[in-house]
């Protein structure tokens, strides 16, 4: 049993999917435990995002996503961290297979629909990030 962090991210709570992602969670047998509608703070997103912070699209990231409303949610389940990153599909929704959440729903590498942990180590950090009465 695993847990993993998702955000929905603006472009896909701008197209009035939430309920359709959440619901591709649900079908693939991961549990939510936690889930908040929410605008993220730039100091949030920051802060979040902070193992990218060398990289030359920091800015550009932190600023989208505090652009309009996401949803974090916590998903539960066995090998929930693989078992989401095979869901949403590669970052950028072109080299993402079909049927996955990002080809789906995503726009672009970065208006892609949602975030989910890459690692169990992330997940227990992004997890008590965003929830830290369930951590
Ligand atoms: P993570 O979701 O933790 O892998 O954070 C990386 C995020 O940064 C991805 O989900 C993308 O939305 C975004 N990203 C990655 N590469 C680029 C890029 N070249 N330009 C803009 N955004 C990017």
């Amino acid at each position: 049993m695993e847990r993993t962090l998702s955000i929905i991210k603006p472009d896909a709570t701008a197209k009035n999917v939430i309920g359709q992602i959440l619901s591709r969670f649900e079908s693939a047998g991961l549990a939510i435990k936690g889930v908040r509608m929410m605008n993220m703070t730039s100091a949030q997103a920051k802060e979040f995002y902070a193992v990218h912070k060398e990289r030359p699209f920091y800015g550009e990231l932190c600023d989208y996503m505090t652009s309009g409303p996401v949803v974090v949610s916590v998903l539960e389940g066995t090998d929930a961290v693989a078992l989401n990153r095979k869901l949403m599909g590669a970052t950028n929704p072109k080299d993402a297979d079909k049927g996955t959440i990002r080809a789906d729903f995503g726009d672009s590498i970065g208006a892609n629909a949602v975030h989910g942990s890459d690692s169990l180590e992330n997940a227990k950090n992004e997890v008590k990030f965003f929830f830290p009465e369930l951590d």
